[in-house]
């Protein structure tokens, strides 16, 4: 089936003139005219134009959302709204491959890795339109018998959902589609960095049935536009993937609205490798999270804990497989791992790595990219890991989201599980062991959003995904992420 599937070059994919915003169901430029470029991470060059959104776009947006929540939207049955995500996962089917290469392009991931995810997408919408026929309120037995008391769960009204650039047509997905089955309107902000795949699927929404404003798309940088949806009175709810120095930002600017929040923001996760594991299951995991995405993924372990006496044994493994990674331009099949996704990202992942240095740590990386002329204009980077770490380090305590795993030894089930929950992230968590029970007293003891054990941190649509402490707020994922985009109302019916 691979084999049959051809290159895509870049003119096969990307649209001649500037990539439109959708707002009241029509694709428009912005009404200033305004452009900004988006470029290829993988050579630097320019690959297509953008219309900027200004303050007036955003206004528009909003409103044509806010209109179609009080308008025609309100009346559409639930089974008319599954039926449409049902239909736009099958449009959006028809279009994956095109849309693998749209994001290998701009956000330079590995085809093949580009295909395997966006090869999943659609299903987020069938997820969605299947549970949202299950939503329903409840009759309760309230403590007074003049009173018959049930509760109706009714949309938010309108949601402003702003998007990374790791997954970006993905994440997308994920905030839409619970957003409009629980009933809602929604504006989506694309990350400047990667917003081509969003548009292109916003092209599709009309051809579902979506009537005009349910789904409206604004492109341009995080501040202005996304802070414009944030402030926006009419803005019910915003649900945000990103930094968590940004969703600091946007948590304070939301109060000033009191709107509801889903924050998705960063990780700095412990995978806790104890003697008696599958070491070969382990290692394999650990190499992943470093390369999947170049390492650019939240839910990552980019903390590993090994058990003192296996670990000069699991890191020769692991320096094995890396020294074996295919590092390529991101259009070859064979390549495994491509280019960070911006040379802001390159310098930001560099800097870590010479703090890393500085701290007293020992910093190795596995591949030489001075011998790889092709890869030199690109945002390209070695799989680096650090070693002889101490989690008091700030490599060991801040997110560098860069192909690179920070090292660190323990002796024993205590110190393993004091240092994994020695942070103010609590995305997600890894353990492997081969003791039973040792592996449900860690499913108990780490303090993370989602727990793995014998196995690595893949997210699903249908299990709640959404971290503790700084690393956010709600759930994304499963039923919680579609109850979240819904608020409920208690109707009290008097009965004499
Ligand atoms: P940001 O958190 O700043 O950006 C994420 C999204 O938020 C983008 O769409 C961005 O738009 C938008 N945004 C930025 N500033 C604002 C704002 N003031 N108001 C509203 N929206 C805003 O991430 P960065 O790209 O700066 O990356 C910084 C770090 O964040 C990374 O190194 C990584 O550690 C982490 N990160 C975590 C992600 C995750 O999956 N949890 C995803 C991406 C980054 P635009 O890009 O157009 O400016």
């Amino acid at each position: 089936m691979t084999a049959e599937l051809k290159t895509m070059k870049r003119e096969d994919v990307l649209r001649s003139g500037p990539y439109p915003m959708l707002i009241g169901g029509k694709e428009v430029p912005s009404i200033s005219g305004k452009t900004f470029a988006t470029f290829d991470p993988s050579n630097g060059r320019k690959l297509a134009d953008v219309y900027e959104a200004g303050p007036e776009d955003v206004e528009r947006a909003v409103a044509a959302a806010h209109g179609a929540f009080h308008g025609p939207w309100r009346g559409v049955l639930p089974r008319d709204r599954s039926r449409m995500l049902l239909e736009l996962a099958r449009l959006l089917e028809s279009r994956v491959e095109a849309l693998s290469w749209l994001e290998c392009y701009d956000a330079g991931k590995p085809i093949a890795a580009s295909r395997a995810w966006l090869a999943g997408a659609p299903s987020t919408l069938e997820y969605y339109a299947g549970i949202l026929l299950g939503l329903a309120g409840e009759t309760l037995e309230v403590s007074d018998r003049t009173l018959l008391d049930f509760t109706m769960r009714e949309p938010l009204g309108v949601c402003g959902l702003i998007v990374p650039w790791n997954f970006p047509l993905s994440i997308a997905l994920l905030k839409m589609a619970p957003a409009l089955a629980a009933g809602n309107c929604v504006v989506v902000k694309p990350s400047e960095v990667t917003p081509l795949s969003t548009v292109e699927l916003g092209s599709l929404i009309a051809e579902a049935g979506f009537p005009p404003g349910v789904v409206n798309i604004v492109n341009g940088p995080g501040d202005p536009v996304g802070m414009a949806l944030v402030r926006d009175p009419r803005v019910a709810k915003v649900s945000f993937t990103g930094g968590t120095a940004t969703g600091k930002t946007i948590f304070r600017e939301a109060a000033a609205t009191v709107k509801r929040l889903t924050l998705e923001l960063g990780g700095k996760s412990a995978s806790l490798v104890f003697a008696d594991a599958n070491l070969d299951k382990a290692v394999g995991v650990a190499y992943t999270d470093m390369v999947r995405n170049s390492g650019q993924v939240c839910g990552a372990c980019t903390r590993l804990l090994l058990e003192e006496s296996i670990a000069d044994a699991f890191l020769e493994a692991l320096e094995a497989k890396l020294r074996a990674l295919r590092i390529g331009l991101p259009g070859d099949p064979a390549t495994e791992m491509g280019p960070l996704v911006s040379p802001t990202q390159l310098a930001r992942v560099g800097d870590y790595l010479r703090i890393g240095g500085d701290e007293g740590a020992r910093v190795q990386s596995y591949s030489d990219l001075r011998a790889r002329p092709e890869l030199a204009e690109g945002c390209y980077m070695a799989p680096t890991l650090i070693h002889d770490a101490t989690n008091a380090m700030r490599v060991a305590r801040e997110e560098i989201f860069g192909p690179v795993l920070t090292v660190m030894r323990f002796k024993g089930e205590d110190e393993a599980v004091r240092i994994a929950n020695d942070s103010r992230y609590g995305l997600a968590a890894c353990a492997f062991t081969g003791d039973a029970s040792r592996a449900m007293r860690l499913a108990r003891a780490l303090s993370a959003g989602t727990v793995c054990i014998n196995t690595g941190v893949r997210s699903s649509v249908d299990a709640p995904f959404g971290g503790f402490r700084e690393s956010g707020v709600g759930k994304e994922r499963g039923r919680e992420a579609l109850l979240d985009d819904t608020q409920v109302k208690n109707v009290r019916f008097g009965l004499n």
